[in-house]
C-alpha cells in the first residue's frame, strides 16, 4: 500500500504518453487473478516487448468506490524507477476495464517458491532483503511508504531479481481484507492498534520477512487473529532451534522487532549489517531457484 505526503497535485498519469487500446496487444496465458479483475501474459504488437496487463472491472472499482484511488497510486507507481520496484509502463480504459500495462515478472510470486521450498538458504534470504532494503529506502525517499509489503506482493523476474508490486491502491481495500482475511502477519504493533504510523512500519515488516524466508512462517503466526494481534502488541518473538539460523540473523530480526517504531534499525543500518554484508548478493540476482538450506 502507497501513501503519499500531503499536497500532491491531482493525478493525471497518463499526461504525454501515448493512449494504448488493447488492440495493441497480443494476450497470453493469464498469469493471475487480482482482487478486482485478472492479470495476462501480453505482447506489444510493434515492438514485440513482452508486458503484463493487469485487467481490472471499472463495475467493481466503482461498487468500492476506489476509481480516484486507483489513479492516484497509478501515478505513484508511474514515478518510481527502481531495478526492485515493479515498473508500470502506462494505463489505459475502454467501456468496462482500466488496463495497467507493468513489467512482466517471470518467476512470478515469491510466495510460491517460498512455500515449495519451506524456507530460504541464508543468502538468498539475506539477497532478498537487501533487495528490498533498497527499494524501500529509494521509495522513502519519494515519500512513499508501501505499508503492505508480504511475499505474495513481491515477484521475481526471470533471474531472480526481487521486485515489489502490488502498490496496493487502496487503504480501503487493505482494511477490508485485513479484517476478513487475517493477513495481519505483516503488520507493525502501531498498525494493528490503529496508532498513528509512519515509514518506520516498512522496516518491522522487514523484520517480519527475514524470519519468514529463514524460518518458513512469520514469527507471529497462529490460528486465531485475536490471538496474532496480542503476539504483535507484546513482540512475543522466538526462535525455533530447526532450521538453523546464524546468530546473526537473528540479531537482524531482533533489531527490526522493536515496539518503539524509534528504535527499529533504519535502512542505511540493514544495509552495513553483519549478516546482510556476509551473505547477501550486491547483484540482488538469486539463481538457480530457490534452494533449501
Ligand atoms: P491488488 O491488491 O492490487 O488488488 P492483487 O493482489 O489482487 O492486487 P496482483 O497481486 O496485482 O493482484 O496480481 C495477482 C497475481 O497475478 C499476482 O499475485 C501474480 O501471481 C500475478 N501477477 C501480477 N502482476 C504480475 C506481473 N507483472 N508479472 C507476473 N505475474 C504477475
Ligand atoms: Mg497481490
Amino acid at each position: 500500500m502507497v501513501k503519499v505526503s500531503e499536497g500532491k497535485p491531482e493525478p493525471n498519469p497518463n499526461k504525454g504518453l501515448p493512449t494504448w487500446t488493447l488492440q495493441d496487444f497480443e494476450i497470453g496465458k493469464p498469469l493471475g487473478k487480482g482482487k478486482f479483475g485478472k492479470v495476462y501474459l501480453a505482447r506489444e504488437k510493434k515492438s514485440k516487448y513482452i508486458v503484463a496487463l493487469k485487467v481490472i472491472f471499472k463495475q467493481q472499482l466503482e461498487k468500492y468506490r476506489l476509481h480516484h484511488q486507483l489513479l492516484r497510486e497509478i501515478e505513484i507507481q508511474s514515478s518510481l524507477n527502481h531495478p526492485n520496484v515493479l515498473r508500470i509502463f502506462g494505463w489505459f480504459h475502454d467501456k468496462d476495464h482500466f488496463i495497467l500495462i507493468l513489467e512482466y515478472a517471470a518467476r512470478g510470486e515469491l510466495y510460491k517458491e517460498l512455500r515449495k521450498s519451506k524456507h530460504l538458504s541464508e543468502k538468498h534470504a539475506a539477497t532478498y532483503i537487501l533487495s528490498l532494503t533498497k527499494a524501500l529506502a529509494y521509495c522513502h525517499e519519494k515519500h512513499v511508504i508501501h505499508r503492505d509489503i508480504k511475499p505474495e506482493n513481491l515477484l521475481l523476474d526471470l533471474e531472480g531479481r526481487l521486485k515489489i508490486a502490488d502498490f496496493g491502491w487502496s487503504v480501503q481495500s487493505r482494511t477490508k481484507r485485513h479484517t476478513m482475511c487475517g493477513t495481519l502477519d505483516y503488520l507493525a504493533p502501531e498498525m494493528v492498534e490503529n496508532k498513528a504510523h509512519d515509514y518506520t512500519v516498512d522496516n518491522w515488516t522487514l523484520g517480519i520477512l527475514c524470519y519468514e524466508f529463514l524460518y518458513g512462517v512469520p514469527p507471529f503466526e497462529t490460528e486465531s487473529q485475536t490471538n496474532t494481534f496480542k503476539r504483535i502488541i507484546k513482540v512475543d518473538l522466538s526462535f525455533p532451534s530447526t532450521p538453523r539460523v546464524s546468530a546473526e540473523a537473528k540479531d537482524l530480526i531482533s533489531k527490526l522487532l522493536v515496539k518503539d517504531a524509534l528504535k527499529r534499525l533504519s535502512l542505511q543500518k540493514i544495509l552495513e549489517h553483519p549478516w546482510i554484508v556476509k551473505n547477501a548478493d550486491p547483484s540482488g540476482v538469486c539463481s538457480g531457484g530457490v534452494s533449501q538450506i
